[in-house]
């Protein structure tokens, strides 16, 4: 059996000042085709799942690009037709083919490109025929069109938020499109709008009983397969919002049936599945009071993750202003401080200006005589299998605060983003890291607290207030009752 994997996979902010375009890719990942590493990394977890099943004479598997840009901005239009052509070049050179595995994101926007994963599948259905199975894995911040459960068999995405669950994900939507090519299941798709956008962490009641009840449904064998798109409320698509995906084995009505419940379920939770998010004074004044330390403080809204820049120094200046002591706070992307840094040199003490620089959203840029405690060339953090690149990183220090600048925009994901730049974080009481709910995994072990601080502008996070242009269904909370019918 004949087998092509692909991975082409970003998440594009398009309300953020940033614009992405191919050096974003090769920056943050880029593997041509047998170059992918034994690792998976977020989006191609397909990789590893597919080369286990070739290593064991099951497939004869031919591998194309796999790439991945930081969430950021617009996709420039050349930079998507280059990374669809090479895709689609490669697909078509390795026919004929029984199966196609894409390891996607599902919210890339490009210049002239609203849903660039359903032209994609749309493109490569066309090249590969009818009778090939394709298989794509989604994160769940993404946007779920017609287009895309049209043209792909098995659609499989990220459970988790945050997102633990990629290499599961990947190893599913493997093996349920690798049986539909042997003809053993006749995957049939039912999808449920929901009609609403939210902030759906599974870390948390009630969306934690949700997913294990969907995880319940797929072991009993009921069902092949069950999703939740939460949607990516950044993003201005005209597929924005929550749906439910229930793959059966030809069983179309019980599918719709479920998706339908499931869906409905779901709606209920709007409003009520999000974190406390505090104002930031208010969160930085109670982690300094927390008897449970270190408190972690995520600045929920300047996350790189979400596609912006990631350097605002808002909490920051709160934290100078309050003269809290034993914080430290990773990380701030501003490459010329970094370069600046190295310039200067380990232990060097300079006056240096830092952060705030991408947009008028992300406060004054940081004036200080700082200390250069740590250089880092191609330093990195962790995410489960996966190593993140930040780029050449300094540590730095204002007083006891301690502070990570890097050179790659990445969000927070684990602790050793400040024990790889030399950060003892057992001295310390306070740590704050850029990321809406990533960072939970890792940093929930070691944190004696966790709180969410919510700093408006850097990132379009009440839809009511967001100018979309594309959205033309009604979904919560731009309308209260989407579904026009009496609720429960
Ligand atoms: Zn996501």
């Amino acid at each position: 059996m004949r087998v092509f994997c692909a991975s082409v996979a970003t998440e594009t902010n398009t309300f953020s000042p940033l614009r992405t375009d191919f050096s974003d890719f090769e920056q943050s990942f880029y593997a041509p085709p047998g170059e992918h590493p034994e690792t998976p990394t977020l989006c191609s977890a397909v990789f590893p799942a597919l080369r286990k099943r070739a290593a064991r004479g099951e497939v004869e598997l031919i591998e194309g690009t796999a790439t991945w840009a930081e969430p950021g901005g617009l996709l420039s239009a050349p930079t998507w037709q280059r990374l669809r052509a090479e895709v689609l070049g490669q697909l078509k050179a390795a026919l004929p083919l029984d199966a196609v595995v894409f390891g996607l994101h599902g919210a890339m926007i490009a210049d002239g490109c609203v849903d660039c994963e359903g032209d994609l599948l749309e493109a490569a259905r066309e090249i590969a025929g009818p009778d090939c199975r394709i298989g794509a894995t989604f994160d769940p911040h993404s946007h779920l069109s017609e287009k895309r459960t049209r043209n792909a068999d098995i659609v499989t995405v990220f459970k988790e938020f945050p997102h633990t669950d990629f290499v599961e994900t990947g190893e599913a939507c493997a093996d349920l499109t690798l049986k539909a090519a042997r003809g053993e299941i006749t995957p049939v798709t039912s999808v449920f709008d929901v009609r609403m956008i939210d902030v759906l962490p599974t870390s948390l009641q009630p969306m934690r009983g949700f997913i294990d009840r969907l995880n319940a449904l797929e072991r009993s064998g009921e069902i092949l397969s069950a999703s939740v798109i939460h949607g990516f409320m950044a993003g201005d698509s005209p597929d924005l919002g929550a749906k439910i995906i229930v793959t059966t084995n030809d069983d179309k009505a019980r599918g719709n049936r479920l998706a339908r419940d499931l869906g409905m379920e779901l709606f209920g939770f709007r409003g009520r599945a999000a974190p406390e998010f505090l104002p930031p004074v208010d969160a930085l004044v109670r982690a300094d009071k927390s008897p449970r330390s270190p408190v972690v403080i995520a600045d929920v809204w300047d996350n790189p993750g979400g596609g912006v820049a990631g350097d605002s120094t808002i909490l920051l200046q709160h934290v100078l202003d309050l003269g809290l002591k034993g914080v430290a706070l990773g990380t701030i992307w501003d490459p010329m401080a970094v370069r600046l840094c190295f310039a200067a040199g380990e232990g060097a003490a300079f006056d240096l200006r830092f952060g705030g620089k991408t947009s008028a959203h992300a406060g004054q840029p940081i004036d200080a005589r700082v200390r250069v405690t740590r250089l880092v060339e191609n330093a990195v953090q962790s995410f489960g299998a996966s190593v993140v690149p930040l780029g050449n990183s300094a540590a730095i220090r204002i007083g006891d605060l301690d502070i990570v600048l890097n050179t790659n925009r990445a969000q927070a994901f684990s602790p050793d983003l400040f024990t790889n730049l030399g950060i003892d974080l057992e001295t310390k009481r306070i740590l704050i890291v850029k990321s809406t709910n990533h960072f939970h995994g890792a940093f929930a072990p070691i944190a004696g607290e966790i709180l969410y601080a919510a700093v408006e502008g850097p990132y379009p996070s009440d839809p009511r207030r967001t100018a979309y242009t594309r959205l033309k269904r009604e979904i919560w909370p731009m309308v209260d009752n989407p579904h026009h019918e009496e609720l429960a």
